[in-house]
């Protein structure tokens, strides 16, 4: 049982779970949304509860979904090519990826990455999942389709060695172009075309 003290801090334990929300800015959404308790908290909470009941990621590849289209369409498409995996962090960077529009194999969601601040360690990645669906799917190349900051690149890495045993298979990561330190989100349709197209191998 939470008492009155113990709900707030529950409230900003819960906001500091989300990626990229430090203890601070946790107690100040809190606290706004104790001051907007019949606007803003109100709709919150209904959003979650909609999304809860409405939305799914991609048991597959990770995707945003719905319940009764689980694996998602991408997933289950015949039109997209089985032999090519874009490994990417987030269900976001798969929409990124859709509306550049070139890229037509499967998708891996990690919905995370390797993070020191954030205590993500390898275990929280999809990592056992992404290797089940090699030995199970026809995948001929991995494409590690990761952010380019450093965190990013220690999770590139770390799936690049995990994958060294299926020697037969080509892993390749996005060309240079896309900005240092930043994600996929924030590169143009554009760029991120060109990167795709003019990926590279990893050694
Ligand atoms: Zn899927």
């Amino acid at each position: 049982m939470i008492n009155a003290d113990g709900c707030f801090e529950h409230m900003v334990d819960c906001l500091n779970r989300l990626p990229g929300i430090g203890i601070r800015t946790a107690e100040r959404m809190a606290y706004r949304l104790l001051a907007q308790s019949d606007t803003l908290m109100r709709d919150l909470r209904e959003a979650l509860d909609r999304a809860a009941a409405g939305l799914r990621c991609c048991e597959q590849c990770g995707a945003v979904t719905t319940p009764d289209q689980n694996p998602c369409r991408l997933c289950v498409s015949p039109e997209r090519d089985d032999h090519i995996l874009c490994v990417v962090e987030s269900p976001e960077d798969i929409l990124v990826l859709e509306r550049c529009g070139s890229f037509r194999g499967r998708y891996h969601a990690l919905l995370g990455k390797l993070s020191a601040h954030q205590g993500d360690g390898p275990a929280d990645l999809r990592l056992d999942r992404l290797m089940r669906r090699l030995e199970h799917e026809p995948v001929a190349e991995v494409v590690l389709a990761l952010n380019t900051d450093v965190e990013s690149d220690a999770t590139a890495a770390l799936i690049a060695e995990r994958l060294r045993p299926f020697k037969k298979m080509k892993v390749t990561r996005l060309a240079h172009g896309l900005p240092a330190g930043s994600g996929l989100v924030y590169s143009d349709p554009v760029t991120l075309g060109r990167a795709m197209a003019g990926r590279q191998s990893v050694d």
